[in-house]
């Protein structure tokens, strides 16, 4: 029997637990019985929001101004970004953080126990970043999570894994890309623990599915992001944009083989945390005269130029300078992370970091509502590109996109519901002749591969000749990985790999079409061009 909802949401980070916990409240005010199904393919809060450390930007101090805000954010964006969606996102960036304080989110405030401690960070030009120790994330989610689940018409399933979403194409009707008349009825999901496939019907979906980090070697992103939503709406023939524009963080930690990469916030070089090469020599000063402050793609660029030129596989952090007290009072996770794993003691010893892929700045296109351009499909969050971030993320802005747009897709959600309807005819998932592979193997080298090519080819910096060989590499294992997804019943590794291929395309195919350098994308023969 197919499950019915009112709400189907795929994904239980920041974005899908604010907007369905909006829906919820609303619905519990008016007295309306509804059914929100929240799906997630682990433990509800193995999440990209869990890891967020340094925090969430708002204008909340009388010194800062709206206006400086925005002009930062466009800054950054390499002036891509859509500057009526910025001035949306930072104007109601208060409200919607009030909301989160609402919810029981803590935030770190000043010793006189009233006004927020607020700190600044790379490409910001006031204090407005507020956070919780550095786990601000954490502290996001556990808050939201505990919301979620003190509302009756919230039922959260984990463990299900959104195998295909299900539009106008599973009833037989041809569909193109770009169409507007093509709708969502929900999604076909996979149950992990019993093999079986299920249909997750419901009047609208929302895609808040997170990152892509895995199809590189280092990320800072855990195990989840793979894509999964900006494929399965890119299969749907949602348009998809900006995927060239991916963010490194300059400083995780170099540890070598360890997946996801710990990451040394941004915020640890806004407290002083001072750049150096192997040698112990600063050298931001060759780069840019905001030094280590400088944009994350400027100071990852560097740290990517001076390992290449020196061949070591990392550079320094050095925090030996700073109050160690205040240090530890603003990053225990930090200081206790580099001692327990590393042995490191920061008050003499150096941080090896090294860039890491965390970010994606596009992902699939939706308008100041969050609606693609499939009829009751949102997307919110990572996943998705709302024009905020143009060609590179200004720190701390992505949690604040994520309850921004979960907010205003909640209001068009509520405002569009009643015109929604599920048809009758929708067939079961088919898996007929399909077998469990024999040899998951493949899949694990295939992702390997992957990895390897996304990694040397499609990274940091970028030349014509290497997105071609990255294009003609994935090709191959493209077709590979078709014949054994069609020969093969479903499971979690076989889909991931079949998205992060999907989305590794769109990456490289976007990346080639780009003829300019723009905030995060680098392409040496740009350069050369220019
Ligand atoms: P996520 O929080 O990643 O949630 C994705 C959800 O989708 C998960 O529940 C997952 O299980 C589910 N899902 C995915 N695919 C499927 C599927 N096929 N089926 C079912 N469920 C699925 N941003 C800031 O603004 N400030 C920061 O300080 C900051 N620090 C960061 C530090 C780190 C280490 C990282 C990794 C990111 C950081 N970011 C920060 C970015 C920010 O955390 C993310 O952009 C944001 O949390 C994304 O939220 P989301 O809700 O879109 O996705």
């Amino acid at each position: 029997m197919p499950h019915q909802f009112d709400f189907l949401v795929i994904g239980s980070g920041i974005a899908g637990l604010s907007y369905a916990t909006k829906l919820a409240m609303h619905f519990d005010t008016i007295g309306q019985h509804v059914r929100i199904g929240v799906i997630t393919k682990v433990q509800a809060d193995e999440t990209n929001t869990k890891y967020a450390q340094g925090g969430i930007a708002a204008v909340w101090s009388e010194a800062d101004s709206f206006e400086k805000h925005i002009e930062d954010t466009m800054i950054a964006g390499d002036f891509l970004s859509d500057r009526h969606v910025v001035e949306i996102v930072v104007r109601e960036a208060p409200e919607r953080i009030k909301e989160l304080i609402d919810y029981g989110t803590r935030f770190d405030k000043e010793h006189n126990g009233n006004d927020y401690d607020l700190a600044k960070e790379g490409g910001h030009s006031d204090y407005r970043i507020l956070h919780f120790k550095d786990i601000t994330g954490a502290e996001i989610e556990r808050a939201l999570l505990d919301k979620a689940r003190s509302l009756r018409s919230i039922e959260i399933f984990t463990h299900f894994y959104a195998v295909e979403l299900i539009t106008r194409h599973q009833l037989g009707e041809t569909v193109h890309r770009y169409d507007t008349d093509n709708r969502c009825f929900g999604a076909y999901v996979l149950n992990t623990q019993t093999g079986q496939v299920e249909q997750f019907l419901a009047k609208t979906t929302l895609l808040a599915t997170g990152g892509i980090g895995n199809i590189y070697q280092n990320t800072t992103n855990p195990n989840i992001a793979t894509g999964d939503g900006i494929a399965m709406a890119y299969r749907a023939k949602g348009v998809c944009k900006d995927m060239e524009f991916i963010q490194f963080h300059p400083t995780a930690l170099y540890e070598p083989g360890k997946k996801p990469n710990f990451l040394i916030s941004e915020a640890v070089r806004g407290f002083g945390g001072v750049l150096r090469t192997r040698k112990g020599d600063t050298f931001m000063e060759n780069y840019d005269p905001r030094l280590s402050l400088a944009p994350r793609d400027v100071v990852a660029r560097a740290i990517d130029s001076e390992m290449k030129k020196a061949g070591d596989p990392f550079v320094y952090l050095d925090v030996t300078h700073c109050d160690y007290e205040k240090f530890i009072e603003h990053f225990p996770n930090i200081t206790a992370y580099c001692n327990e794993r590393l042995g490191l003691d920061l008050r003499k010893d150096y941080i090896p970091v090294v860039p890491a892929q965390h970010y994606l700045c596009g992902g699939i296109r939706v308008n100041e509502w969050g609606q693609t351009n499939i009829q009751f499909l949102y997307a919110v969050g990572e996943c998705s590109c709302t024009g905020l971030h143009g060609a590179n993320r200004l720190a701390s802005n992505s949690l604040l996109e994520a309850v921004v747009f979960g907010h205003r897709a909640f209001l068009k959600t509520i405002e569009l519901v009643d015109q929604a309807n599920i048809p009758t005819t929708i067939p079961a998932w088919n898996d007929a002749g399909t077998t469990h592979p024999e040899e998951l193997v493949l899949v694990t080298e295939m992702k390997k591969e992957l990895e390897s090519i996304m990694s040397n080819y499609v990274g940091i910096v970028r030349t014509n000749r290497r997105l071609k060989r990255a294009m003609d590499r994935l090709e191959l294992i493209y077709l590979e990985h078709e014949e054994l997804y069609r020969q093969s019943k479903v499971s979690a590794p076989i889909c991931e790999l079949r998205n992060m291929i999907e989305v590794a395309y769109l990456v490289i195919k976007m990346a080639m079409a780009r003829r300019e350098n723009r905030g995060l994308h680098f392409n040496l023969d740009n350069v050369k061009a220019s």
